[in-house]
């Protein structure tokens, strides 16, 4: 087992103990937010056949050529088309015919006059402008042609996507897995949020605000509960949560004697393949898994690992760093981590050398830059001051100081910060 990592290699050795999960069949219905574990190419052209853009009068644009105020031309109008009919037949030379918007423009017309330029006088029409060829018509295969790809592999399918694969006829898809995460909080002061918190006890927060982390990243959260403070019984629960592709537990993994974690782990045949990690807040993470010969597949015999410490914000920031990304390559994503914002820092940072901070930070939108500031107290217990972040700061393992107005990366996130008080038009 390996300690004392920077925050880089132990992201390195999750990500590569996971491959993304098999594919599976979803109907289109229930897709959105899935990642395509294939690409979709179209059985069909969209549009179908050349169709009007407009209601008015499908025309052949010689007739009109030299059609003016001065040298009105009237045809005959032969017959009409609705949208979901069909021509029946071709327009012949000195014919229109009356058509309305998606309906098919029938052979031998080229172009759609709109009504509002054109003067009906009973079974005729008049025109007073030339039609140039092909307005106000769709033409076949403007949005896709039979046999080309739409969507690619690693796409998320949002409601555009949604839109499109019902348009080509697609009533089921292939998208990866959605993650299972297993989740169990451990110990004997940790309460329900209906419990009653007197005598020393807590809210196990941790439960909630970690299947909240899984649901926002697309995984599916499987709370196992509290384990009390014994080894039976944390065993009990661990194995209950086996079948997962990812168990993830809260606290009992420092050096304290009722940290029960590790020895249960190894108990039941999970390979530790690391503790302790150079960051604040956090140091306290393990990573392990099963089936520890040659890297992880489909047919590992058990579940991705992380013993996530139990302070709070301890937890919620090592999810987000560790066990966020190792989530995302399972699901199928293309790109594991967050957005990142170039941000001017509000206020004067300071630490000691050796451990990467990650920072609570809001983020403001200050004439075209993004200004970053604390949140307020930093400490690994202040669930507050992580509720009112927007980002973490990255400040790195070797610097002691960041000056206020220097540039600084931060992960976003909540995007909503960017959220405009108009549309920009
Ligand atoms: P431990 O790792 O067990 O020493 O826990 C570290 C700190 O985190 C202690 O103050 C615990 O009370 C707290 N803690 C542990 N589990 C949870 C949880 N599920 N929700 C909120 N706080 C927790
Ligand atoms: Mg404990």
């Amino acid at each position: 087992m390996r300690t004392q990592l920077t925050a880089a290699e132990a992201q390195q050795l999750i990500l590569d103990a996971a491959v993304p999960l098999p594919p599976e069949t979803c109907a289109a219905a229930d897709a959105q937010g899935r990642v395509l574990a294939e690409p979709v190419v179209s059985r069909r052209t969209l549009p179908p056949f050349d169709v009007s853009a407009m209601d008015g009068y499908a025309v052949r644009s010689a007739d009109l050529a030299r059609a003016a105020a001065a040298t009105p031309v009237a045809l005959s109008v032969a017959f009409e088309i609705a949208a979901g009919g069909a021509p029946d037949r071709a327009l012949a030379p000195g014919e229109v015919a009356r058509i309305f918007t998606g309906a098919p423009i029938p052979p031998g017309s080229d172009a759609v006059v709109r009504q509002e330029d054109v003067w009906r006088e009973a079974e005729r029409a008049r025109f007073e402008a030339p039609a140039p060829l092909a307005a106000n018509v769709r033409p076949i295969g403007e949005d896709v042609r039979a046999g080309e790809t739409v969507l690619d592999a690693g796409v998320r399918l949002g409601p555009a996507a949604l839109g499109m694969l019902a348009s080509l006829g697609r009533s089921h898809v292939t998208v990866h897995q959605r993650p299972r995460v297993a989740i169990l909080s451990g110990g004997d002061e940790l309460i329900e949020p209906d419990g009653d918190p007197t005598g020393g006890r807590i809210v196990s927060s941790n439960s909630y605000s970690i299947a909240a982390q899984c649901r926002e990243v697309g995984a599916e959260p499987i709370y196992l509960g509290i384990a009390r403070d014994r080894p039976e019984e944390l065993e009990r629960f661990v194995r209950a949560g086996l079948g997962a592709d990812v168990l993830v537990t809260s606290a009992g993994v420092s050096v304290g004697d009722r940290d029960y974690v590790r020895p249960v782990l190894e108990k039941l045949g999970c390979e530790i393949v690391f503790w302790g990690v150079m960051i604040r807040p956090g140091f306290p993470l393990v990573f392990g898994r099963f089936g520890s010969h040659g890297p992880l597949d489909s047919a590992a015999r058990g579940p991705l690992v992380f013993g996530l410490p139990g302070n709070p914000v301890s937890a919620m920031v090592t999810f987000e760093e560790f066990v966020r990304p190792v989530l995302r390559k399972l699901a199928g994503h293309p790109a594991w981590f967050r957005p990142r914002v170039e941000a001017v820092l509000g206020t004067r940072l300071r630490k000691t050398v050796g451990r990467l901070h990650l920072v609570r930070v809001r983020l403001e939108r200050r004439d075209g830059q993004v200004v970053a500031t604390s949140t307020g107290n930093q400490s690994s217990g202040v669930l507050r001051s992580m509720a009112l972040a927007q980002g973490l700061l990255v400040f790195p393992a070797d610097a002691t100081e960041l000056r206020e107005g220097t540039l600084v990366q931060v992960q976003v996130l909540d995007e909503d910060f960017l959220a405009a008080a108009d549309a920009g038009f």
